[in-house]
């Protein structure tokens, strides 16, 4: 995988940490965190010395500071009582060229080590284990390996296979061949069909590069740091893949992935000294110490300002085609690791850009110049020192000069007005509430939360005192009222290393990419001779012949399905009502937050209507409502809550797949001393929310079609998904309609639309049907200290919405209602649609998009979750990617990732970044073959067990505790037979799960492809050309 950092900011919204378990929240006597802070500095354990032990009381955790004595290795522990323990392993990793070669190393160390030759331990190891997580990134300047799981032996399984995977890869040419770049026959058995390029890595960052966004923040980066390591492409340029050797990559390898360039992180519950013990002796213990010389000089200043341009590829569905230029000014910051400034600086980025009060947002996105900003935008910390840019996307080429100027006299107006007090509040109090949340991947978030600044030698403990950096901050800005406004001065105004960047599209510029790589295929090609190409034709044989091979796996260590838990915790809900409303109540250690949620049913709204309503939830909340204008409503919300929002929820019934829930879901948490004014400014949005502002509003809407059209790139297969969907249950239509392309296209429409007086007459409209107390019902997670006290503010909000309770008839007269609670039939009830006539229909649809690749989807309609055979189906899917999909497709045909699930009762197959489609098709086909024919084996269908338990069992963080039942109607006795059933699965109930479901003939089942010119569908009647 490839990934680009993300910014500070964003990056401590991730920052939550995980509650434990049903009731283990009490103290307990003897916690890790107190365990941990018994360490001593200088005290040597397993060839490490202890250097410092901190607690950390912002996050609960005491942090250990350890190096290792021989190597110069660095750790760092982080205790806490958290059961999802997390280890991850960091190297720094610098190429000076474009060749992906980090990117390209990441992906074939995971393929087999000394003590792990199998083919693929990564991919085989999701399936002997229940880990919570598992993957690699690469950095602009690091590459991570991290894994969590909740068992202590999985733990030190997993820690076995990824400490020998870094440390003593084999890094066999076939694995560079398969996951880096090949040339081998279009059709590997017939040496008569033409050469071409194959490789998973090359696939995959052609994928990323048929995103705009990712062009743009690319250059970007490069060219203001254009005399190092950032003026390459970590993850690889397409064409310079090709230039990458197998010996180069081994070589990277010798250099770069050894201890002493290295830093290890630990978090969770389990002893560290065991942790230590394990490194040491699978090992560190074999290496000695050698400097790496990793160090990233930092980049020479400018003296003037520097301007660039590059090209993209137009996009099709932009919301206005004739404004695709983006322009952003990009300006070279301090160094990451003195972490003051950066938080000073990424807080500064924050009041300037984001929401409606900062000023870039008033001179830049409310004139309507473009329809957002810039890809890149804000503080970004992904390298040695970090940037600024700010700028905009969708503008009309004349208008670059204008936001060149508005850019500059921003600048200088804030440097002459400063910030209002309240905002600087208002920003502050949200970084207080995002160190309460709590997330269910901690571990995760503080890994990636303190990656980059390690990477650069900085402190990473010291990152972690959060508080101290409030503070200061505090102290800072009572000393010197203009204090952050000299901060702007010295980094923006005054500040030479500045880069304006412009991007236009250009028509021409995939057919160029694909004459670029046709010239370097022709250079490549021409100078093989005869024997080159005997031997290219025998080593795609070897490939697929060693592809093919079922491989023996045993030499991995695996849990077993006796490991796992028989029975769940449960989520010990309660229900009540507040205003006539029902309530579900959820007593929760969430850390003095309190989170609201809400279900209003979409029943009554007329169908003309269906197609605004995604609109209606992303404006919803950013109108305005009561006194308060969309400014002072961004303001209190900031200031008083951690969020409120609103989205389209359409669920199957867990019992019925043509039943289905329609409606759209609230939702908002707030520090427990603001219940009052989160409930106030819900009741704003309820009695009257400005619609009317219609400046505002086409505001909203460039941005959401801007968003829409941007998401395509990067989740292609969900949007394959939603469409081959559409005719095979009943909320299908509907569900393209909110969430598919249909949305996207008639966003692009509103978009258009130069009067929007209608627009905002259908959202006053669809707020009657949806802000009604008539069709709803809410949920509460909160401790249960404040319990009463948040139920008592929410009956007396429910009873001020009942001014806007109206009694509508549902537009569908079939309603089938399902009792929130089972055992109380006559008690309130979730009322569900359905349609007497639906029969399902076949499809296939293809939307030809400018991409480089192609996301698959086929699915077959199957059972609900209550269904006996549900179980069978989801090891199936997990058995049937495993053991045959992910070889045909990833191994053998070069896509970045494909497989087989259990989603909305559909048993669904997908594609993503992939170079084919009819071979993929054909996979499906032949992966249901395989399945019938029953040729796998007890442990094919423990491995797929694990791995659907691993799926089953991931933690949930109290804020979303008891949230399924909630919104699906899955209870806790729905869950515990499901689970029954999962352990009951057998060789027997999977083929005939096969036979009935997936064989052809048997099912209805739907295709869409979303991806790049391809005569054979314009020629094939039976698919739909979009
Ligand atoms: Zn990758």
């Amino acid at each position: 995988m490839f990934r680009k950092t993300r910014t500070a900011l964003q990056k401590l919204r991730h920052l939550r940490f995980h509650g434990q378990q049903q009731h283990t929240w009490r103290p307990k006597s003897s916690s890790a965190q107190e365990k941990a802070s018994r360490f001593r500095p200088e005290q040597k354990i397993h060839g490490f010395t202890v250097r410092e032990v901190s607690a950390v009381p912002d996050l609960f955790l005491t942090a250990v500071k350890l190096t290792h004595d021989r190597t110069g290795a660095q750790y760092l522990h982080a205790a806490k009582d958290d059961s999802n323990n997390l280890f991850s392993v960091q190297f720094r990793t610098t190429p000076m060229d474009s060749t992906g070669v980090p990117h390209i190393l990441e992906h074939t160390v995971l393929c087999g080590s000394e003590k792990y030759p199998c083919r693929d331990p990564f991919f085989n190891m999701l399936n002997r284990s229940l880990s919570t997580f598992m993957n690699a990134f690469t950095a602009n300047d690091f590459t991570m390996y991290p894994f969590s799981t909740q068992n202590g032996k999985d733990f030190q399984n997993l820690l076995s296979v990824y400490l020998n995977a870094v440390f003593f890869p084999c890094l066999r040419e076939q694995d560079f061949r398969q996951e880096g770049w090949r040339l081998e026959n279009a059709n590997p058995t017939d040496p008569s069909t033409p050469l071409v390029f194959k490789g998973v890595v090359f696939n995959e960052m052609k994928g990323v590069f048929s995103d705009n966004e990712r062009v743009f923040a690319q250059h970007l980066q490069n060219k203001l740091y254009p005399d190092h390591t950032y003026s390459v492409v970590s993850g690889g340029e397409p064409l310079a893949i090709l230039d990458l050797s197998w010996e180069q990559l081994r070589q990277f390898h010798a250099t770069h992935y050894h201890p002493s360039n290295a830093r290890f992180f630990t978090y969770g519950d389990l002893p560290l000294e065991q942790h230590l013990q394990q490194i040491e002796e699978e090992a560190l213990s074999k290496f000695g110490n050698i400097s790496p010389n990793t160090e990233i000089p930092p980049q020479p200043r400018w003296s003037s300002p520097r301007e660039d341009h590059v090209t993209c590829c137009p996009d099709a569905l932009a919301p206005d085609p004739a404004r695709q230029n983006t322009l952003c000014v990009s300006y070279l910051l301090g160094d990451v690791t003195d972490s003051f400034e950066a938080f000073t600086l990424s807080l500064l980025s924050s009041l300037m850009i984001s929401g409606p009060n900062a000023p870039f947002y008033k001179t830049l996105i409310e004139p309507k110049i473009g329809t957002d900003f810039s890809s890149v935008v804000g503080y970004t910390d992904g390298t040695k020192e970090a940037s600024f840019s700010v700028g905009l996307q969708g503008l009309a080429e004349d208008d670059t000069e204008r936001v060149k100027r508005i850019i500059s006299e921003t600048i200088d107006d804030i440097i002459e007005r400063g910030f209002e007090a309240e905002r600087i509040e208002a920003l502050l109090h949200s970084i207080e509430i995002q160190i309460k949340h709590q997330s269910s991947n901690f571990g995760l978030a503080l890994a990636s939360y303190i990656g980059s600044l390690w990477n650069q030698d900085g402190d990473p403990v010291e990152l972690l005192q959060i508080n101290q950096r409030v503070s200061k901050l505090r102290r800072a800005l009572k000393e010197n009222p203009r204090f952050l406004q000299d901060k702007v001065k010295f980094y923006f105004k005054e500040n030479p290393h500045r880069l304006t960047l412009s991007m236009s599209p250009d028509q021409n510029y995939l057919e160029k990419q694909i004459q670029a790589e046709k010239e370097k295929l022709q250079t490549k090609v021409g100078a093989l001779s005869e024997t080159d190409r005997k031997e290219i034709y025998d080593r795609g044989l070897e490939l697929l012949a060693a592809q093919s091979e079922t491989g023996d796996a045993s030499c991995l260590p695996t849990l077993k399905v006796s490991d796992i838990q028989p029975t769940i915790a449960g989520d010990a809900v309660q229900l009540g009502s507040a205003g006539g409303v029902p309530v579900q109540f959820c007593e929760q250690p969430t850390n003095g937050l309190v989170y609201f949620r809400a279900v209003s049913s979409l029943n009554t709204l007329p169908e003309d209507l269906q197609l605004y309503v995604p609109l209606f939830c992303s404006v919803i909340t950013k109108m305005g409502g009561g006194d308060l204008d969309y400014r002072q409503q961004a303001q209190q919300m900031e200031l008083r809550t951690g969020d409120m929002s609103a989205s389209w929820h359409i669920v199957a019934d867990p019992a019925h797949l043509d039943k289905y829930e329609q409606g759209v879901v609230l939702s908002s948490s707030c520090l427990e001393r603001n219940l009052p004014h989160m409930f106030q400014l819900w009741s704003d949005v309820f009695d009257s929310p400005h619609f009317e502002d219609e400046e505002r509003l086409r505001v909203l809407v460039m941005m959401s079609a801007q968003e829409l059209a941007n998401g395509i790139a990067p989740s292609g297969h969900s949007y394959a998904m939603l469409r081959a969907q559409r005719h095979l249950i009943p909320c299908g239509e509907l569900v393209e309609k909110f969430g598919g392309m249909e949305q996207v296209k008639f966003m692009k429409q509103i978009a258009e639309t130069t009067d929007l007086s209608r627009v905002t007459r259908t959202l006053a409209q669809i707020k009657k049907h949806v802000l009604n107390p008539d069709g709803m019902r809410c949920a509460v997670n909160a401790t249960p200290q404040k319990m009463s006290d948040a139920a008592a503010q929410l009956e007396s909000f429910m009873k001020d919405a009942t001014k806007n309770k109206r009694e509508w008839k549902p537009v569908n007269p079939n309603i089938s209602q399902r009792p929130l609670d089972p055992l109380d039939v006559h008690g309130p009830t979730a009322k569900l649609v359905y349609d007497p006539q639906f029969q399902p229909w076949e499809m296939k649809t293809f939307f030809q998009m400018p991409f480089a690749v192609n996301f698959i989807s086929e699915r077959i309609r199957a059972v609900p979750f209550c269904h006996q055979d549900f179980a069978s189906l989801c090891v199936l899917g997990k058995m049937m990617s495993a053991k045959f999909l992910h070889r045909e497709i990833r191994e053998k045909g070069g896509a970045y990732g494909g497989g087989a699930l259990v989603r909305d009762g559909l048993f669904t197959f997908f594609s993503y970044r992939d170079p084919n489609s009819d071979q993929t098709l054909s996979a499906f086909r032949r992966s249901i073959d395989w399945a019938k024919s029953g040729q796998f084996s007890q442990q094919d269908i423990d491995e797929a067990k694990l791995s659907v338990f691993s799926a089953v069992d991931h933690p949930v963080s109290p804020a979303n505790k008891g949230l399924t039942r909630f919104l699906s109607g899955v209870t806790d006795e729905m869950k515990q037979q499901h689970r029954e059933r999962l352990f009951a699965v057998n060789h027997r109930s999977l083929v005939e799960a096969a036979e009935r479901y997936l064989g052809l003939g048997q099912r209805t089942r739907g295709v869409a492809i979303l991806g790049p010119e391809n005569e054979r569908f314009n020629k094939d009647p039976s698919w739909i050309v979009k």
